[in-house]
């Protein structure tokens, strides 16, 4: 699936918020990881407005990975030897002076904003006047706005000073083995997309399910919801990967212009296909509304209006305090005539299932005969991939498998802006006004209402 990128390689990594929770959650740990594989050929750059050092960063990266996967001494000693620090704040120009100075001959650096979004437009700007933003690349954060409107104007900004090509929008799930298998394993395989359309397809699920809340981010939370947080990112841009068309070759574009495509074919969502929850306890936590109606689950029943899908509906639920932490695509198969062997129709018929989270698994559901005299059957699972087996490569972490493709110059795997804008244009008309929400129990499969939209295809299938 991937392409190889002839764009020049970048020749050194900025990366603002270097104090930050994601820096140290994701960032240091993908950095030593390249350096273990020996990619960590490049000066990293950290800045940090809070007077931090290249000693106290060395300490702040030295926790991380020991925290974040274990220190690894070689690597990490690799790593040492690339950090370079700059601190100053975000808002005066000196600080940028300081980098541009650190950056030195570096002909196409990268700057990565690992700062919050409110930052970004001074960001670029502070670039742009610098001159540290010539010939450089730009890799941004999710969420890449709050709605249609303002994703758009970041955008705008955004393109005052970087060409698209060079803006990377990270949407980690688009780094993940298991989301990259499920395009893989359709198109690799010929028995698979023969039946992939509306003449074979019932409907389509994906659950991504938490067994916990929001871990004391009331105030974030509160601010996003469930729908901006995962669907308009994560689980559409896993619904372009099922729906989207062959990509026509594999130069670079290729897959980004699929999915752009077909997320343009899917109806703007409203409220008859949505439901929308919250779990019990929710207004209680820190920095929550006492009335806050913003939701912590929500389910969406969605239509693709193409020639190959039509009528088929696409159901994608995720919530917070559900009954397991999985992350499931379900795609069933219309069920075959039952006049050869008289059975009832079965409950459970054919199907292909995507475990993406938390162990990695694709399966295949179909019918075998129970042993003895009568031709009845039994459900049975052909079990294809599984991330736990032995001899398996070591599955890359997104965030290094998304920073070398960044530093290469590859954008495949990254959000394009008509993709992004698509995404929102499906979900923007329910996330601004009111709509009904509906109290649910946690450790339970969410509000018992969101069954109403399943029930014509015999209900929602939980991962077990
Ligand atoms: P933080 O809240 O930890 O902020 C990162 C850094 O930005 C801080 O360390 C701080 O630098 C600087 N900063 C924060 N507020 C301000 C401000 N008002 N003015 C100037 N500087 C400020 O953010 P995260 O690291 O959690 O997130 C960074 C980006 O990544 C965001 O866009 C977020 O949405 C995204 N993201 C984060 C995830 C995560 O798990 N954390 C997951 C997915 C996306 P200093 O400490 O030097 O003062």
């Amino acid at each position: 699936m991937q392409s190889k990128s002839t764009r020049p390689r970048s020749d050194a990594l900025v990366f603002f918020g270097a104090a930050g929770d994601l820096a140290y959650k994701k960032i240091f740990p993908a950095l030593q990881a390249m350096a273990c594989r020996g990619m960590l050929n490049f000066p990293v750059i950290g800045v940090a407005r809070s007077g931090l050092d290249v000693h106290g960063l060395l300490e702040r990266a030295r926790a991380s990975v020991t925290e974040y996967g274990g220190l690894d001494p070689a690597g990490f000693a690799v790593l040492a030897s690339r950090l370079r620090c700059v601190s100053g704040d975000y808002g005066d120009s000196t600080t940028f002076e300081k980098l541009k100075a650190e950056l030195g001959s570096a002909r196409c650096p990268i700057h990565y904003l690992a700062i919050p979004p409110s930052l970004f437009a001074n960001m670029v700007g502070q670039l742009q006047r610098s001159g540290c933003a010539q010939d450089a690349r730009v890799i941004l954060e999710k969420p890449f706005g709050r709605d249609l409107e303002s994703a758009r104007e970041l955008n705008r900004v955004l393109r005052e000073v970087f060409p698209e090509e060079h803006i990377f929008r990270i949407d980690h799930y688009l780094g993940k083995e298991a989301v990259q298998n499920i395009l893989y394993f359709r198109f690799a395989n010929a028995f698979l997309e023969p039946i992939l359309n509306r003449h074979y397809v019932e409907n389509v699920q994906i659950t991504m399910a938490e067994d916990f809340g929001i871990k004391g981010r009331g105030k974030f939370y509160d601010e996003t919801g469930i729908i901006r947080d995962v669907i308009q990112n994560h689980l559409l841009q896993v619904v372009s990967y099922l729906a989207m068309e062959p990509p026509s070759s594999t130069y670079a574009e290729a897959i980004r212009d699929e999915q752009a495509k077909v997320l343009r074919t899917v109806r703007p969502m409203d409220n008859d296909n949505m439901v929308r929850g919250q779990f019990r306890g929710y207004r209680n936590e820190p920095g929550v509304a006492q009335e806050s109606f913003m939701g912590t689950y929500a389910a969406l029943r969605l239509w693709v209006d193409s020639w190959r899908w039509e009528g088929v509906p696409f159901f994608v639920r995720a919530g917070k305090s559900l009954a397991k932490t999985v992350t499931e695509v379900t795609i069933q198969f219309k069920q075959p005539p039952q006049v050869v062997f008289s059975e009832a129709t079965p409950a459970i018929g054919n199907y292909v299932r995507f475990r993406l989270s938390p162990v990695v698994a694709i399966a295949l559901g179909a019918r075998a005969k129970r042993p003895g005299e009568g031709m009845s059957g039994l459900p049975v699972e052909l079990s294809i991939v599984d991330g736990g087996q032995a001899g398996m490569p070591r599955p890359m972490d997104a965030y290094e498998r998304l920073l070398g493709d960044a530093m290469a110059g590859d954008t495949t795997l990254f959000a394009r802006q008509d993709v992004v804008d698509a995404a929102w244009a499906i979900v923007d008309p329910v996330i601004h006004g009111p709509s009904a929400i509906y109290e649910y129990e946690p450790g339970t499969w969410g509000p018992v209402e969101a069954d109403r939209l399943v029930a014509d295809v015999g209900g929602w299938k939980n991962p077990v």
